[in-house]
């Protein structure tokens, strides 16, 4: 690195980490900026979760596998990127939720947990007669005010009943964040309720008016990845940042102020010293780089839940004709282990050979973390004891690749959005050229990663102007 140029170091080579470096990178020469930008990245591997296994004809995600583009971010960044071309829609359908051993349809129109259509809903065998009277009264219930932050579980239980809740909302919520729905909070879930609700009647009534929206409709009902998996997206924008020194198989220890400038220490007896960082990895991690301990205190008690994928690949006829679906959800009233399962060779016929079938599982979830410290055998069997008695599954699976992703799932608990938004204004407070990005903060998806990123590079180069 040359001295007459500002640095900007990004921790992590994550899908945060990667999209912020490009986005810098663009804006540094868009603006003719002397500055420098380096990434540096513990593992030997770039891509964090993002982990695409292309091998023998078969293409399995350890990781994410997919993401809905709300707002078009990632449609946009695959066309700069050029993989506009590249991307895939996944052939969804007909969705299934477990409730004691039995599986049931969810109804059609349910978007975030929540019946929007009232026919299919009440035609369905998910939720029992009274349920579906009990969740009627939400079109009549007071409004009630929406102030400050709350329970997502006990405010839907007040508006659609307990049985709504634990028969779909909390399965398909968990399929997302693998939570305690009590303990997610209302604003980081379903930020948009406030601004709908004042125009509805009730909870159903506002998430359909928000999901019948053109962008939701374009945008947000169907899952896209990348002909070659989402690695595809990792290595292109690897591809693209040529004036970035990647370092990698290097962790960061700590982030001190030395003059009016940065040193970061790393784990191998170095440091560099720089103007300006991105920290693209979570509060957990993050908070072990500063003295100041404060800073990090309002996200302490946000949990990270630990999950494990395991990726079963079968002979088509080893599963039962009779399921028809492709994924599947796990009612808290089950007698089972796993969490959700996806039939990802039905959402992506390019994926497997066509007389083979990929089935996706997962397991973890609040209160049954241990499970994914169990040995990949005694998984193996849990998995496969569920999968039978679910669907009906034949016989052992000709291959078995199973992921542990520890402290990988932040919950955003009652409180979220203000504790994000203190952490943020005490880190700027002590350290004005240091920012946050990435899925402990303002969304887990991978779009919603992204666009963190370039929010984020932007307030940056602000800051060092
Ligand atoms: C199992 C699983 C399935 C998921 N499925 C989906 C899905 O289908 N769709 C979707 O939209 N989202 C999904 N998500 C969420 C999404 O994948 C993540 O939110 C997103 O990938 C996070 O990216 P990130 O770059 O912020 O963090 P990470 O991917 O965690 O990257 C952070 C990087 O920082 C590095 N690092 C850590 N400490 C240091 C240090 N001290 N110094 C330097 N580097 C460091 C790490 O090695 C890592 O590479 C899933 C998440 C998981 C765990």
């Amino acid at each position: 690195m040359t001295d007459n140029k500002r640095r900007v170091a990004i921790i992590g080579g994550g899908i945060t980490g990667l999209a912020a470096a490009y986005h810098l990178q663009q804006q540094v020469e868009r603006q003719g900026l002397q500055i420098e930008i380096v990434i540096i990245e513990a593992s030997h591997r770039f891509g964090g979760y993002i982990q695409t296994v292309n091998e023998n004809g078969y293409q399995i995600e350890k990781g994410p596998d997919s993401f809905t583009d709300h707002k078009g971010t990632i449609a946009q960044l695959a066309s700069e990127l050029g993989l506009a071309e590249q991307l895939v829609k996944s052939r969804d359908d007909r969705k299934y939720v477990a409730v004691n051993e039995d599986l049931y349809a969810v109804p059609k129109g349910v978007q975030f947990g929540i019946p929007t259509e009232i026919t299919p809903f009440m035609t369905s065998d998910l939720v029992s007669w009274s349920g579906k009277a009990r969740a009627t009264l939400d079109f009549l219930l007071p409004q009630g005010k929406l102030e400050g932050d709350q329970s997502l579980g006990i405010w839907m239980r007040k508006r659609l009943g307990g049985e709504v809740v634990e028969n779909i909302a909390e399965p398909l919520l968990s399929g997302i964040y693998n939570g305690d729905i009590d303990q997610l909070s209302l604003e980081a879930v379903l930020p948009f309720l406030p601004e709908y609700k004042t125009n509805s009647k009730g909870l159903m009534s506002s998430v359909r008016a928000y999901t019948r929206a053109p962008d939701f409709v374009n945008n947000y009902l169907q899952s896209f990845s990348f002909l070659g998996g989402l690695s595809t997206l990792v290595d292109a924008l690897i591809q693209q940042l040529s004036d970035i020194k990647l370092k990698n198989g290097v962790r960061v220890s700590s982030i001190k102020k030395m003059d009016d400038q940065l040193m970061l220490s790393l784990n191998n007896q170095s440091s560099i010293k720089v103007d300006g960082v991105m920290i693209a990895a979570s509060h957990k991690i993050a908070e072990t780089f500063f003295l100041e301990k404060e800073i990090f205190e309002d996200l302490q008690s946000m949990p990270l839940n630990t999950v494990a994928t395991i990726s079963m690949i079968f002979d088509v006829n080893q599963i039962s004709p009779d399921f028809k679906g492709t994924d599947f959800y796990i009612s808290r009233n089950s007698d089972v282990s796993i969490t959700s399962a996806t039939f990802m060779s039905r959402k992506w016929e390019h994926i497997t050979p066509k007389d083979k079938e990929l089935i996706k599982v997962y397991i973890g979830r609040t209160g049954d973390e241990a499970i994914v410290e169990l040995s990949d055998r005694d998984i193996e069997k849990v998995v496969l004891q569920d999968l039978h008695k679910l669907i009906g599954l034949k016989g052992m699976p000709e291959k078995v690749i199973i992921s542990r992703h520890k402290k990988s799932m932040p919950q955003y608990i009652v409180g979220h959005t203000k504790s994000v938004e203190n952490v943020k204004r005490k880190l700027h407070e002590h350290y004005p050229t240091i920012r946050l990005a990435g899925n402990s903060y303002d969304g887990i998806s991978l779009p919603k990663c992204i666009a963190q990123a370039q929010i984020s590079a932007e307030e940056l180069l602000k800051e060092m102007e």
